[in-house]
């Protein structure tokens, strides 16, 4: 594994920021497993967890011109660093008027230890909750979440809590990873919780 300083890389026409490794999850699909980039970016292995000078730098190096939205992904989970994160979407907001996205596996409440929620209002504009299995057993499985059995229903709870912040919001599964007929009670339970169902193809 080849360790390098990618914070802010290309993914389509969007500027993605890689702000830990840490993740609470160990899934069994996770792409981190067998590559190193995603994406135009170099190694997403980071050398050291960048600081919030450090993101802001890594900004001021891109032709922010060329993005249309900034998303929180990379090769971790980015609740892992919550008040850093916080502050970039902030600065983000105030420096290049953007809107922002955040891809999360949903357990920040868990790893934050607190409701985590409101303090998107304002500045996450999209987030974007993996839930890729409507069955929790094979959540339980698939995810390998260190929060145990707990991890499922507190992702749920946590898309419920977010809608009350964020104008967006998304749960998606896996392109090819589960069955039509769970795809089918996905789109169900996004129904009920009146969120948006998407199928993501591996890489976004
Ligand atoms: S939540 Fe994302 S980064 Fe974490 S193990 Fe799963 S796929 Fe990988």
């Amino acid at each position: 594994m080849e360790k390098k300083m990618t914070i802010v890389y290309k993914v389509h026409q969007n500027a993605y920021v890689n702000l830990t490794n840490r993740c609470s999850s160990a899934c069994t699909f996770c792409l981190r497993q067998n590559r190193d980039r995603v994406g135009e970016s170099d190694s997403l292995w980071l050398d050291h967890e960048p600081s919030l000078e450090e993101v802001k730098e890594a900004f001021a190096q891109q032709d922010m011109s060329q993005y249309q939205e900034v998303v929180f992904c990379g090769f971790g989970e980015p609740t892992e660093r919550w008040e850093v994160l916080l502050q970039v979407a902030k600065f983000v907001k105030e420096t290049y008027h953007m809107p922002i996205r955040l891809n999360t596996n949903g357990q920040g409440n868990l790893i934050n230890q607190r409701d985590i929620t409101p303090d998107m209002k304002g500045l996450i504009d999209t987030i974007s909750i993996s839930l890729n299995t409507p069955n929790e057993e094979k959540y339980n499985a698939i995810v390998r979440s260190e929060f145990g059995d707990k991890a499922f229903s507190a992702m749920l709870s946590f898309v419920k809590e977010a809608k009350a912040y964020v104008p967006n919001v998304i749960l998606s599964t896996v392109a090819t990873t589960i069955t039509t007929e769970e795809e089918e009670q996905c789109a169900k339970i996004c129904a009920d919780l009146g969120v948006t169902y998407r199928i993501r193809p591996w890489e976004d």
